[in-house]
């Protein structure tokens, strides 16, 4: 290992040594349980909205067999709110393979083999749990090294994940992967941030490629730029008798798996007069129908998409039918269901 290389690791540990304050509940564990949990539930979301969600699930399932056992209906209300809900799934069908081995893995291999773990978190959960020496790589970690040595291959192609994976695992201290992957991730999320590093009193600022040559802003270099779709979707809520009528998204799309009202989506916004000329607001609701209530028009930012929904109420008459795969459900029993975040505000209302 060159000097560079050494003056960063050794700066990396010492800095963690006198700044472990980031405290949260999931630091220092060992249960590789509740480290697979936390880093699932983390994946896409920030560590204040997630805490909440770790600690519900850990009070509810407290070992993976209980999970395994919990039924998916249940496990996806507990999720409600956190999206991208293929995670859940994901999480579940682990927690079941786990549940069905005998006991959580306690390889590299093992752990990367379960459903919704990658190498970020195959890597998280072998140095946490079991100290083997896997580096860890997420945003903090791309960009702490493309920083300090200067890197400007874009991160998200091969050849930049192949260039900073080696060099991650070059820097790892072999007998001490857990702690230094916990510390190069809380320093670039306290210390070496996206937005105002914090340069002048950065300790590895002496050698920083980066922060000498006044880069900072630069580097890590992404080579594509995330494209945000808009997508409409109008909810009829047809109501009939104090009952509503739902359906189980069961598309490859986003929220598979939860439900959902009546939903016509159209490529631009539509009112509802345009909206009645449509064919799929034509084959769920072919009579013409008053609307009972003002529509509600609500957001939804996701990370590849912006959501925009309205909800448009209808009473229809006993006669009212859909096809097999929509349900009608007490209007005061919705809450049994999962539902995605977008619906679930609306509820609230
Ligand atoms: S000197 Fe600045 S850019 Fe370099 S590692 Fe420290 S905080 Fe990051």
């Amino acid at each position: 290992m060159t000097d560079t290389k050494r003056f960063f690791t050794d700066r990396i540990l010492t800095w963690n040594r006198s700044h472990n304050d980031r405290t949260m509940p999931w630091k220092n564990e060992k249960n590789p349980y509740f480290i697979w949990l936390s880093e699932i539930i983390l994946q896409q979301t920030r560590v204040e909205q997630g805490r909440p969600y770790y600690e519900r699930f850990i009070a509810a399932y407290p070992t993976v067999n209980d999970l395994a056992k919990a039924p998916e209906e249940e496990v996806f209300r507990l999720w409600q709110g956190l999206g991208y809900y293929a995670r859940c799934k994901n999480m579940l069908a682990a927690a079941r393979s786990i549940a069905h081995s005998g006991k959580f893995p306690d390889t590299y291999e093992g752990i990367a083999a379960l459903k919704g773990v990658g190498a970020y978190t195959a890597a998280a959960i072998a140095s946490f749990a079991y100290n083997l020496p896997h580096a860890v790589l997420d945003g903090n970690v791309y960009r702490v090294l493309a920083r300090y040595f200067g890197i400007d291959t874009p991160i998200d192609t091969t050849a930049g994940k192949k260039r900073f994976t080696f060099l991650a695992n070059d820097l790892l201290p072999k007998n001490q992967a857990g702690i230094y992957n916990q510390a190069i991730m809380d320093f670039g999320a306290v210390v070496c941030k996206p937005q105002q590093p914090l340069c002048k009193t950065c300790t590895l600022s002496p050698h920083c490629e980066a922060f000498q040559k006044g880069l900072t802003d630069l580097v890590p270099v992404k080579s594509k730029k995330l494209i945000i779709k808009k997508r409409y979707f109008h909810f009829l809520l047809l109501e009939q008798d104090g009952k509503i009528w739902i359906r189980k998204r069961t598309a490859k799309d986003i929220w598979q798996n939860l439900h959902e009202f009546p939903l016509v989506e159209t490529p631009a916004p539509a009112d509802l007069e345009t909206l009645r000329q449509t064919p799929g607001f034509q084959r769920l609701l072919p009579i013409k129908t008053k609307t009972t209530a003002p529509g509600i028009e609500l957001k939804q930012q996701l990370t590849h998409q912006t959501i925009h929904a309205s909800f448009i109420r209808f009473s229809l008459s006993p006669d009212f039918t859909l096809p097999e795969d929509y349900m009608l459900v007490p209007a005061n029993q919705l809450d049994k269901y999962a539902f995605p975040k977008i619906i679930t505000d609306y509820l609230k209302r």
